[in-house]
């Protein structure tokens, strides 16, 4: 890259150029011959090489015009990949995707933190959802991400990942690995989808997560009061929990139950 380049903070630019680093983030995902990667802000292409390298095809999503003749000069002897500059969060990934047969569909990424919720709700909202996902997200994100019932850090978005995937912290990633150094320390998640999981109306579900969570300090008597308590206190019992718990007590079962029964 130029030793010009201006980051723009603005959208969370903060490149990795480590070799290490790099191999221990694209090799936990386990990517071959007969996957789709997605990887979303490839900036000046660190995990990228190793991402096409090793994948059947590769959609790379950058939103920073200024790295587009960068990316295709740096990854010009690959026919598998697709540069794609434009928000990852405004466009069609799902139509984009189904141009495409892979066995597997992964998502490789060292996201851009400003918008890291809003890119796991619109990946958890595709009709494709990857099988796997490797990012790399702020630590605290982390712990967010794989939080269980009954910590400090469960939380709505905890919950909701919960349902589609199992996931894994798998290391953490001092800030100084970064250029320019963030103010924040990073980790690496791995979330791998679950099979089996029972149909549900799944905006009803976030909408029923999100209001359970509304007021966290609040007990779910106070969350839940505009709605049917008779039919949640029911279901509450039978898992053995009661209106004067809170939302960050409840395991995901509950929420999902709730779903079910929601009036
Ligand atoms: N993958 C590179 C690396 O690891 O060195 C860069 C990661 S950097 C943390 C995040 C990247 O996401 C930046 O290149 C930034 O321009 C890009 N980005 C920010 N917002 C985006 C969006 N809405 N859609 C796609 N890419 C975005």
């Amino acid at each position: 890259m130029q030793d010009n380049f201006k980051f723009k903070k603005a959208l969370g630019q903060n490149f990795i150029n480590d070799p290490k680093l790099i191999d221990k983030i694209v090799d936990s995902a386990l990517i071959d011959k007969d996957t789709l990667v997605v990887e979303i802000g490839p900036g000046a292409g660190a995990l990228s090489v190793r991402i096409v390298s090793k994948a059947g095809f590769t959609l790379l999503y950058e939103v920073d015009e200024r790295l587009e003749l960068y990316l295709l000069k740096l990854l010009k002897d690959y026919d598998n990949k697709k540069v794609i500059i434009s928000d990852f969060l405004g466009v069609d990934v799902d139509k984009e995707i189904s141009k495409y047969d892979y066995d597997k569909f992964y998502v490789v990424a060292n996201l851009p933190y400003y918008i890291t919720t809003a890119i796991i709700t619109k990946i958890l909202d595709m009709k494709r959802k990857p099988d796997k996902l490797v990012v790399m997200v702020q630590k605290e994100v982390a712990d967010r991400l794989e939080a269980k019932p009954g910590s400090r850090d469960y939380g709505a978005i905890s919950v909701y990942l919960s349902y589609f995937y199992d996931v894994k912290k798998l290391f953490d990633v001092d800030r100084n690995y970064f250029t320019p150094v963030p103010k924040v320390d990073s980790a690496v998640v791995l979330m791998e989808r679950k099979n089996n999981i029972d149909e549900i109306d799944q905006k009803l579900f976030l909408e029923v997560i999100r209001i359970a969570f509304q007021f966290k300090r609040k007990n779910l008597r106070n969350n839940f009061k505009k709605f049917d308590l008779n039919m949640i206190a029911q279901i509450l019992d039978k898992y053995g929990y009661s209106l004067n718990d809170r939302a960050e007590d409840l395991p995901l079962d509950v929420f999902v139950e709730l779903t079910k029964n929601w009036k």
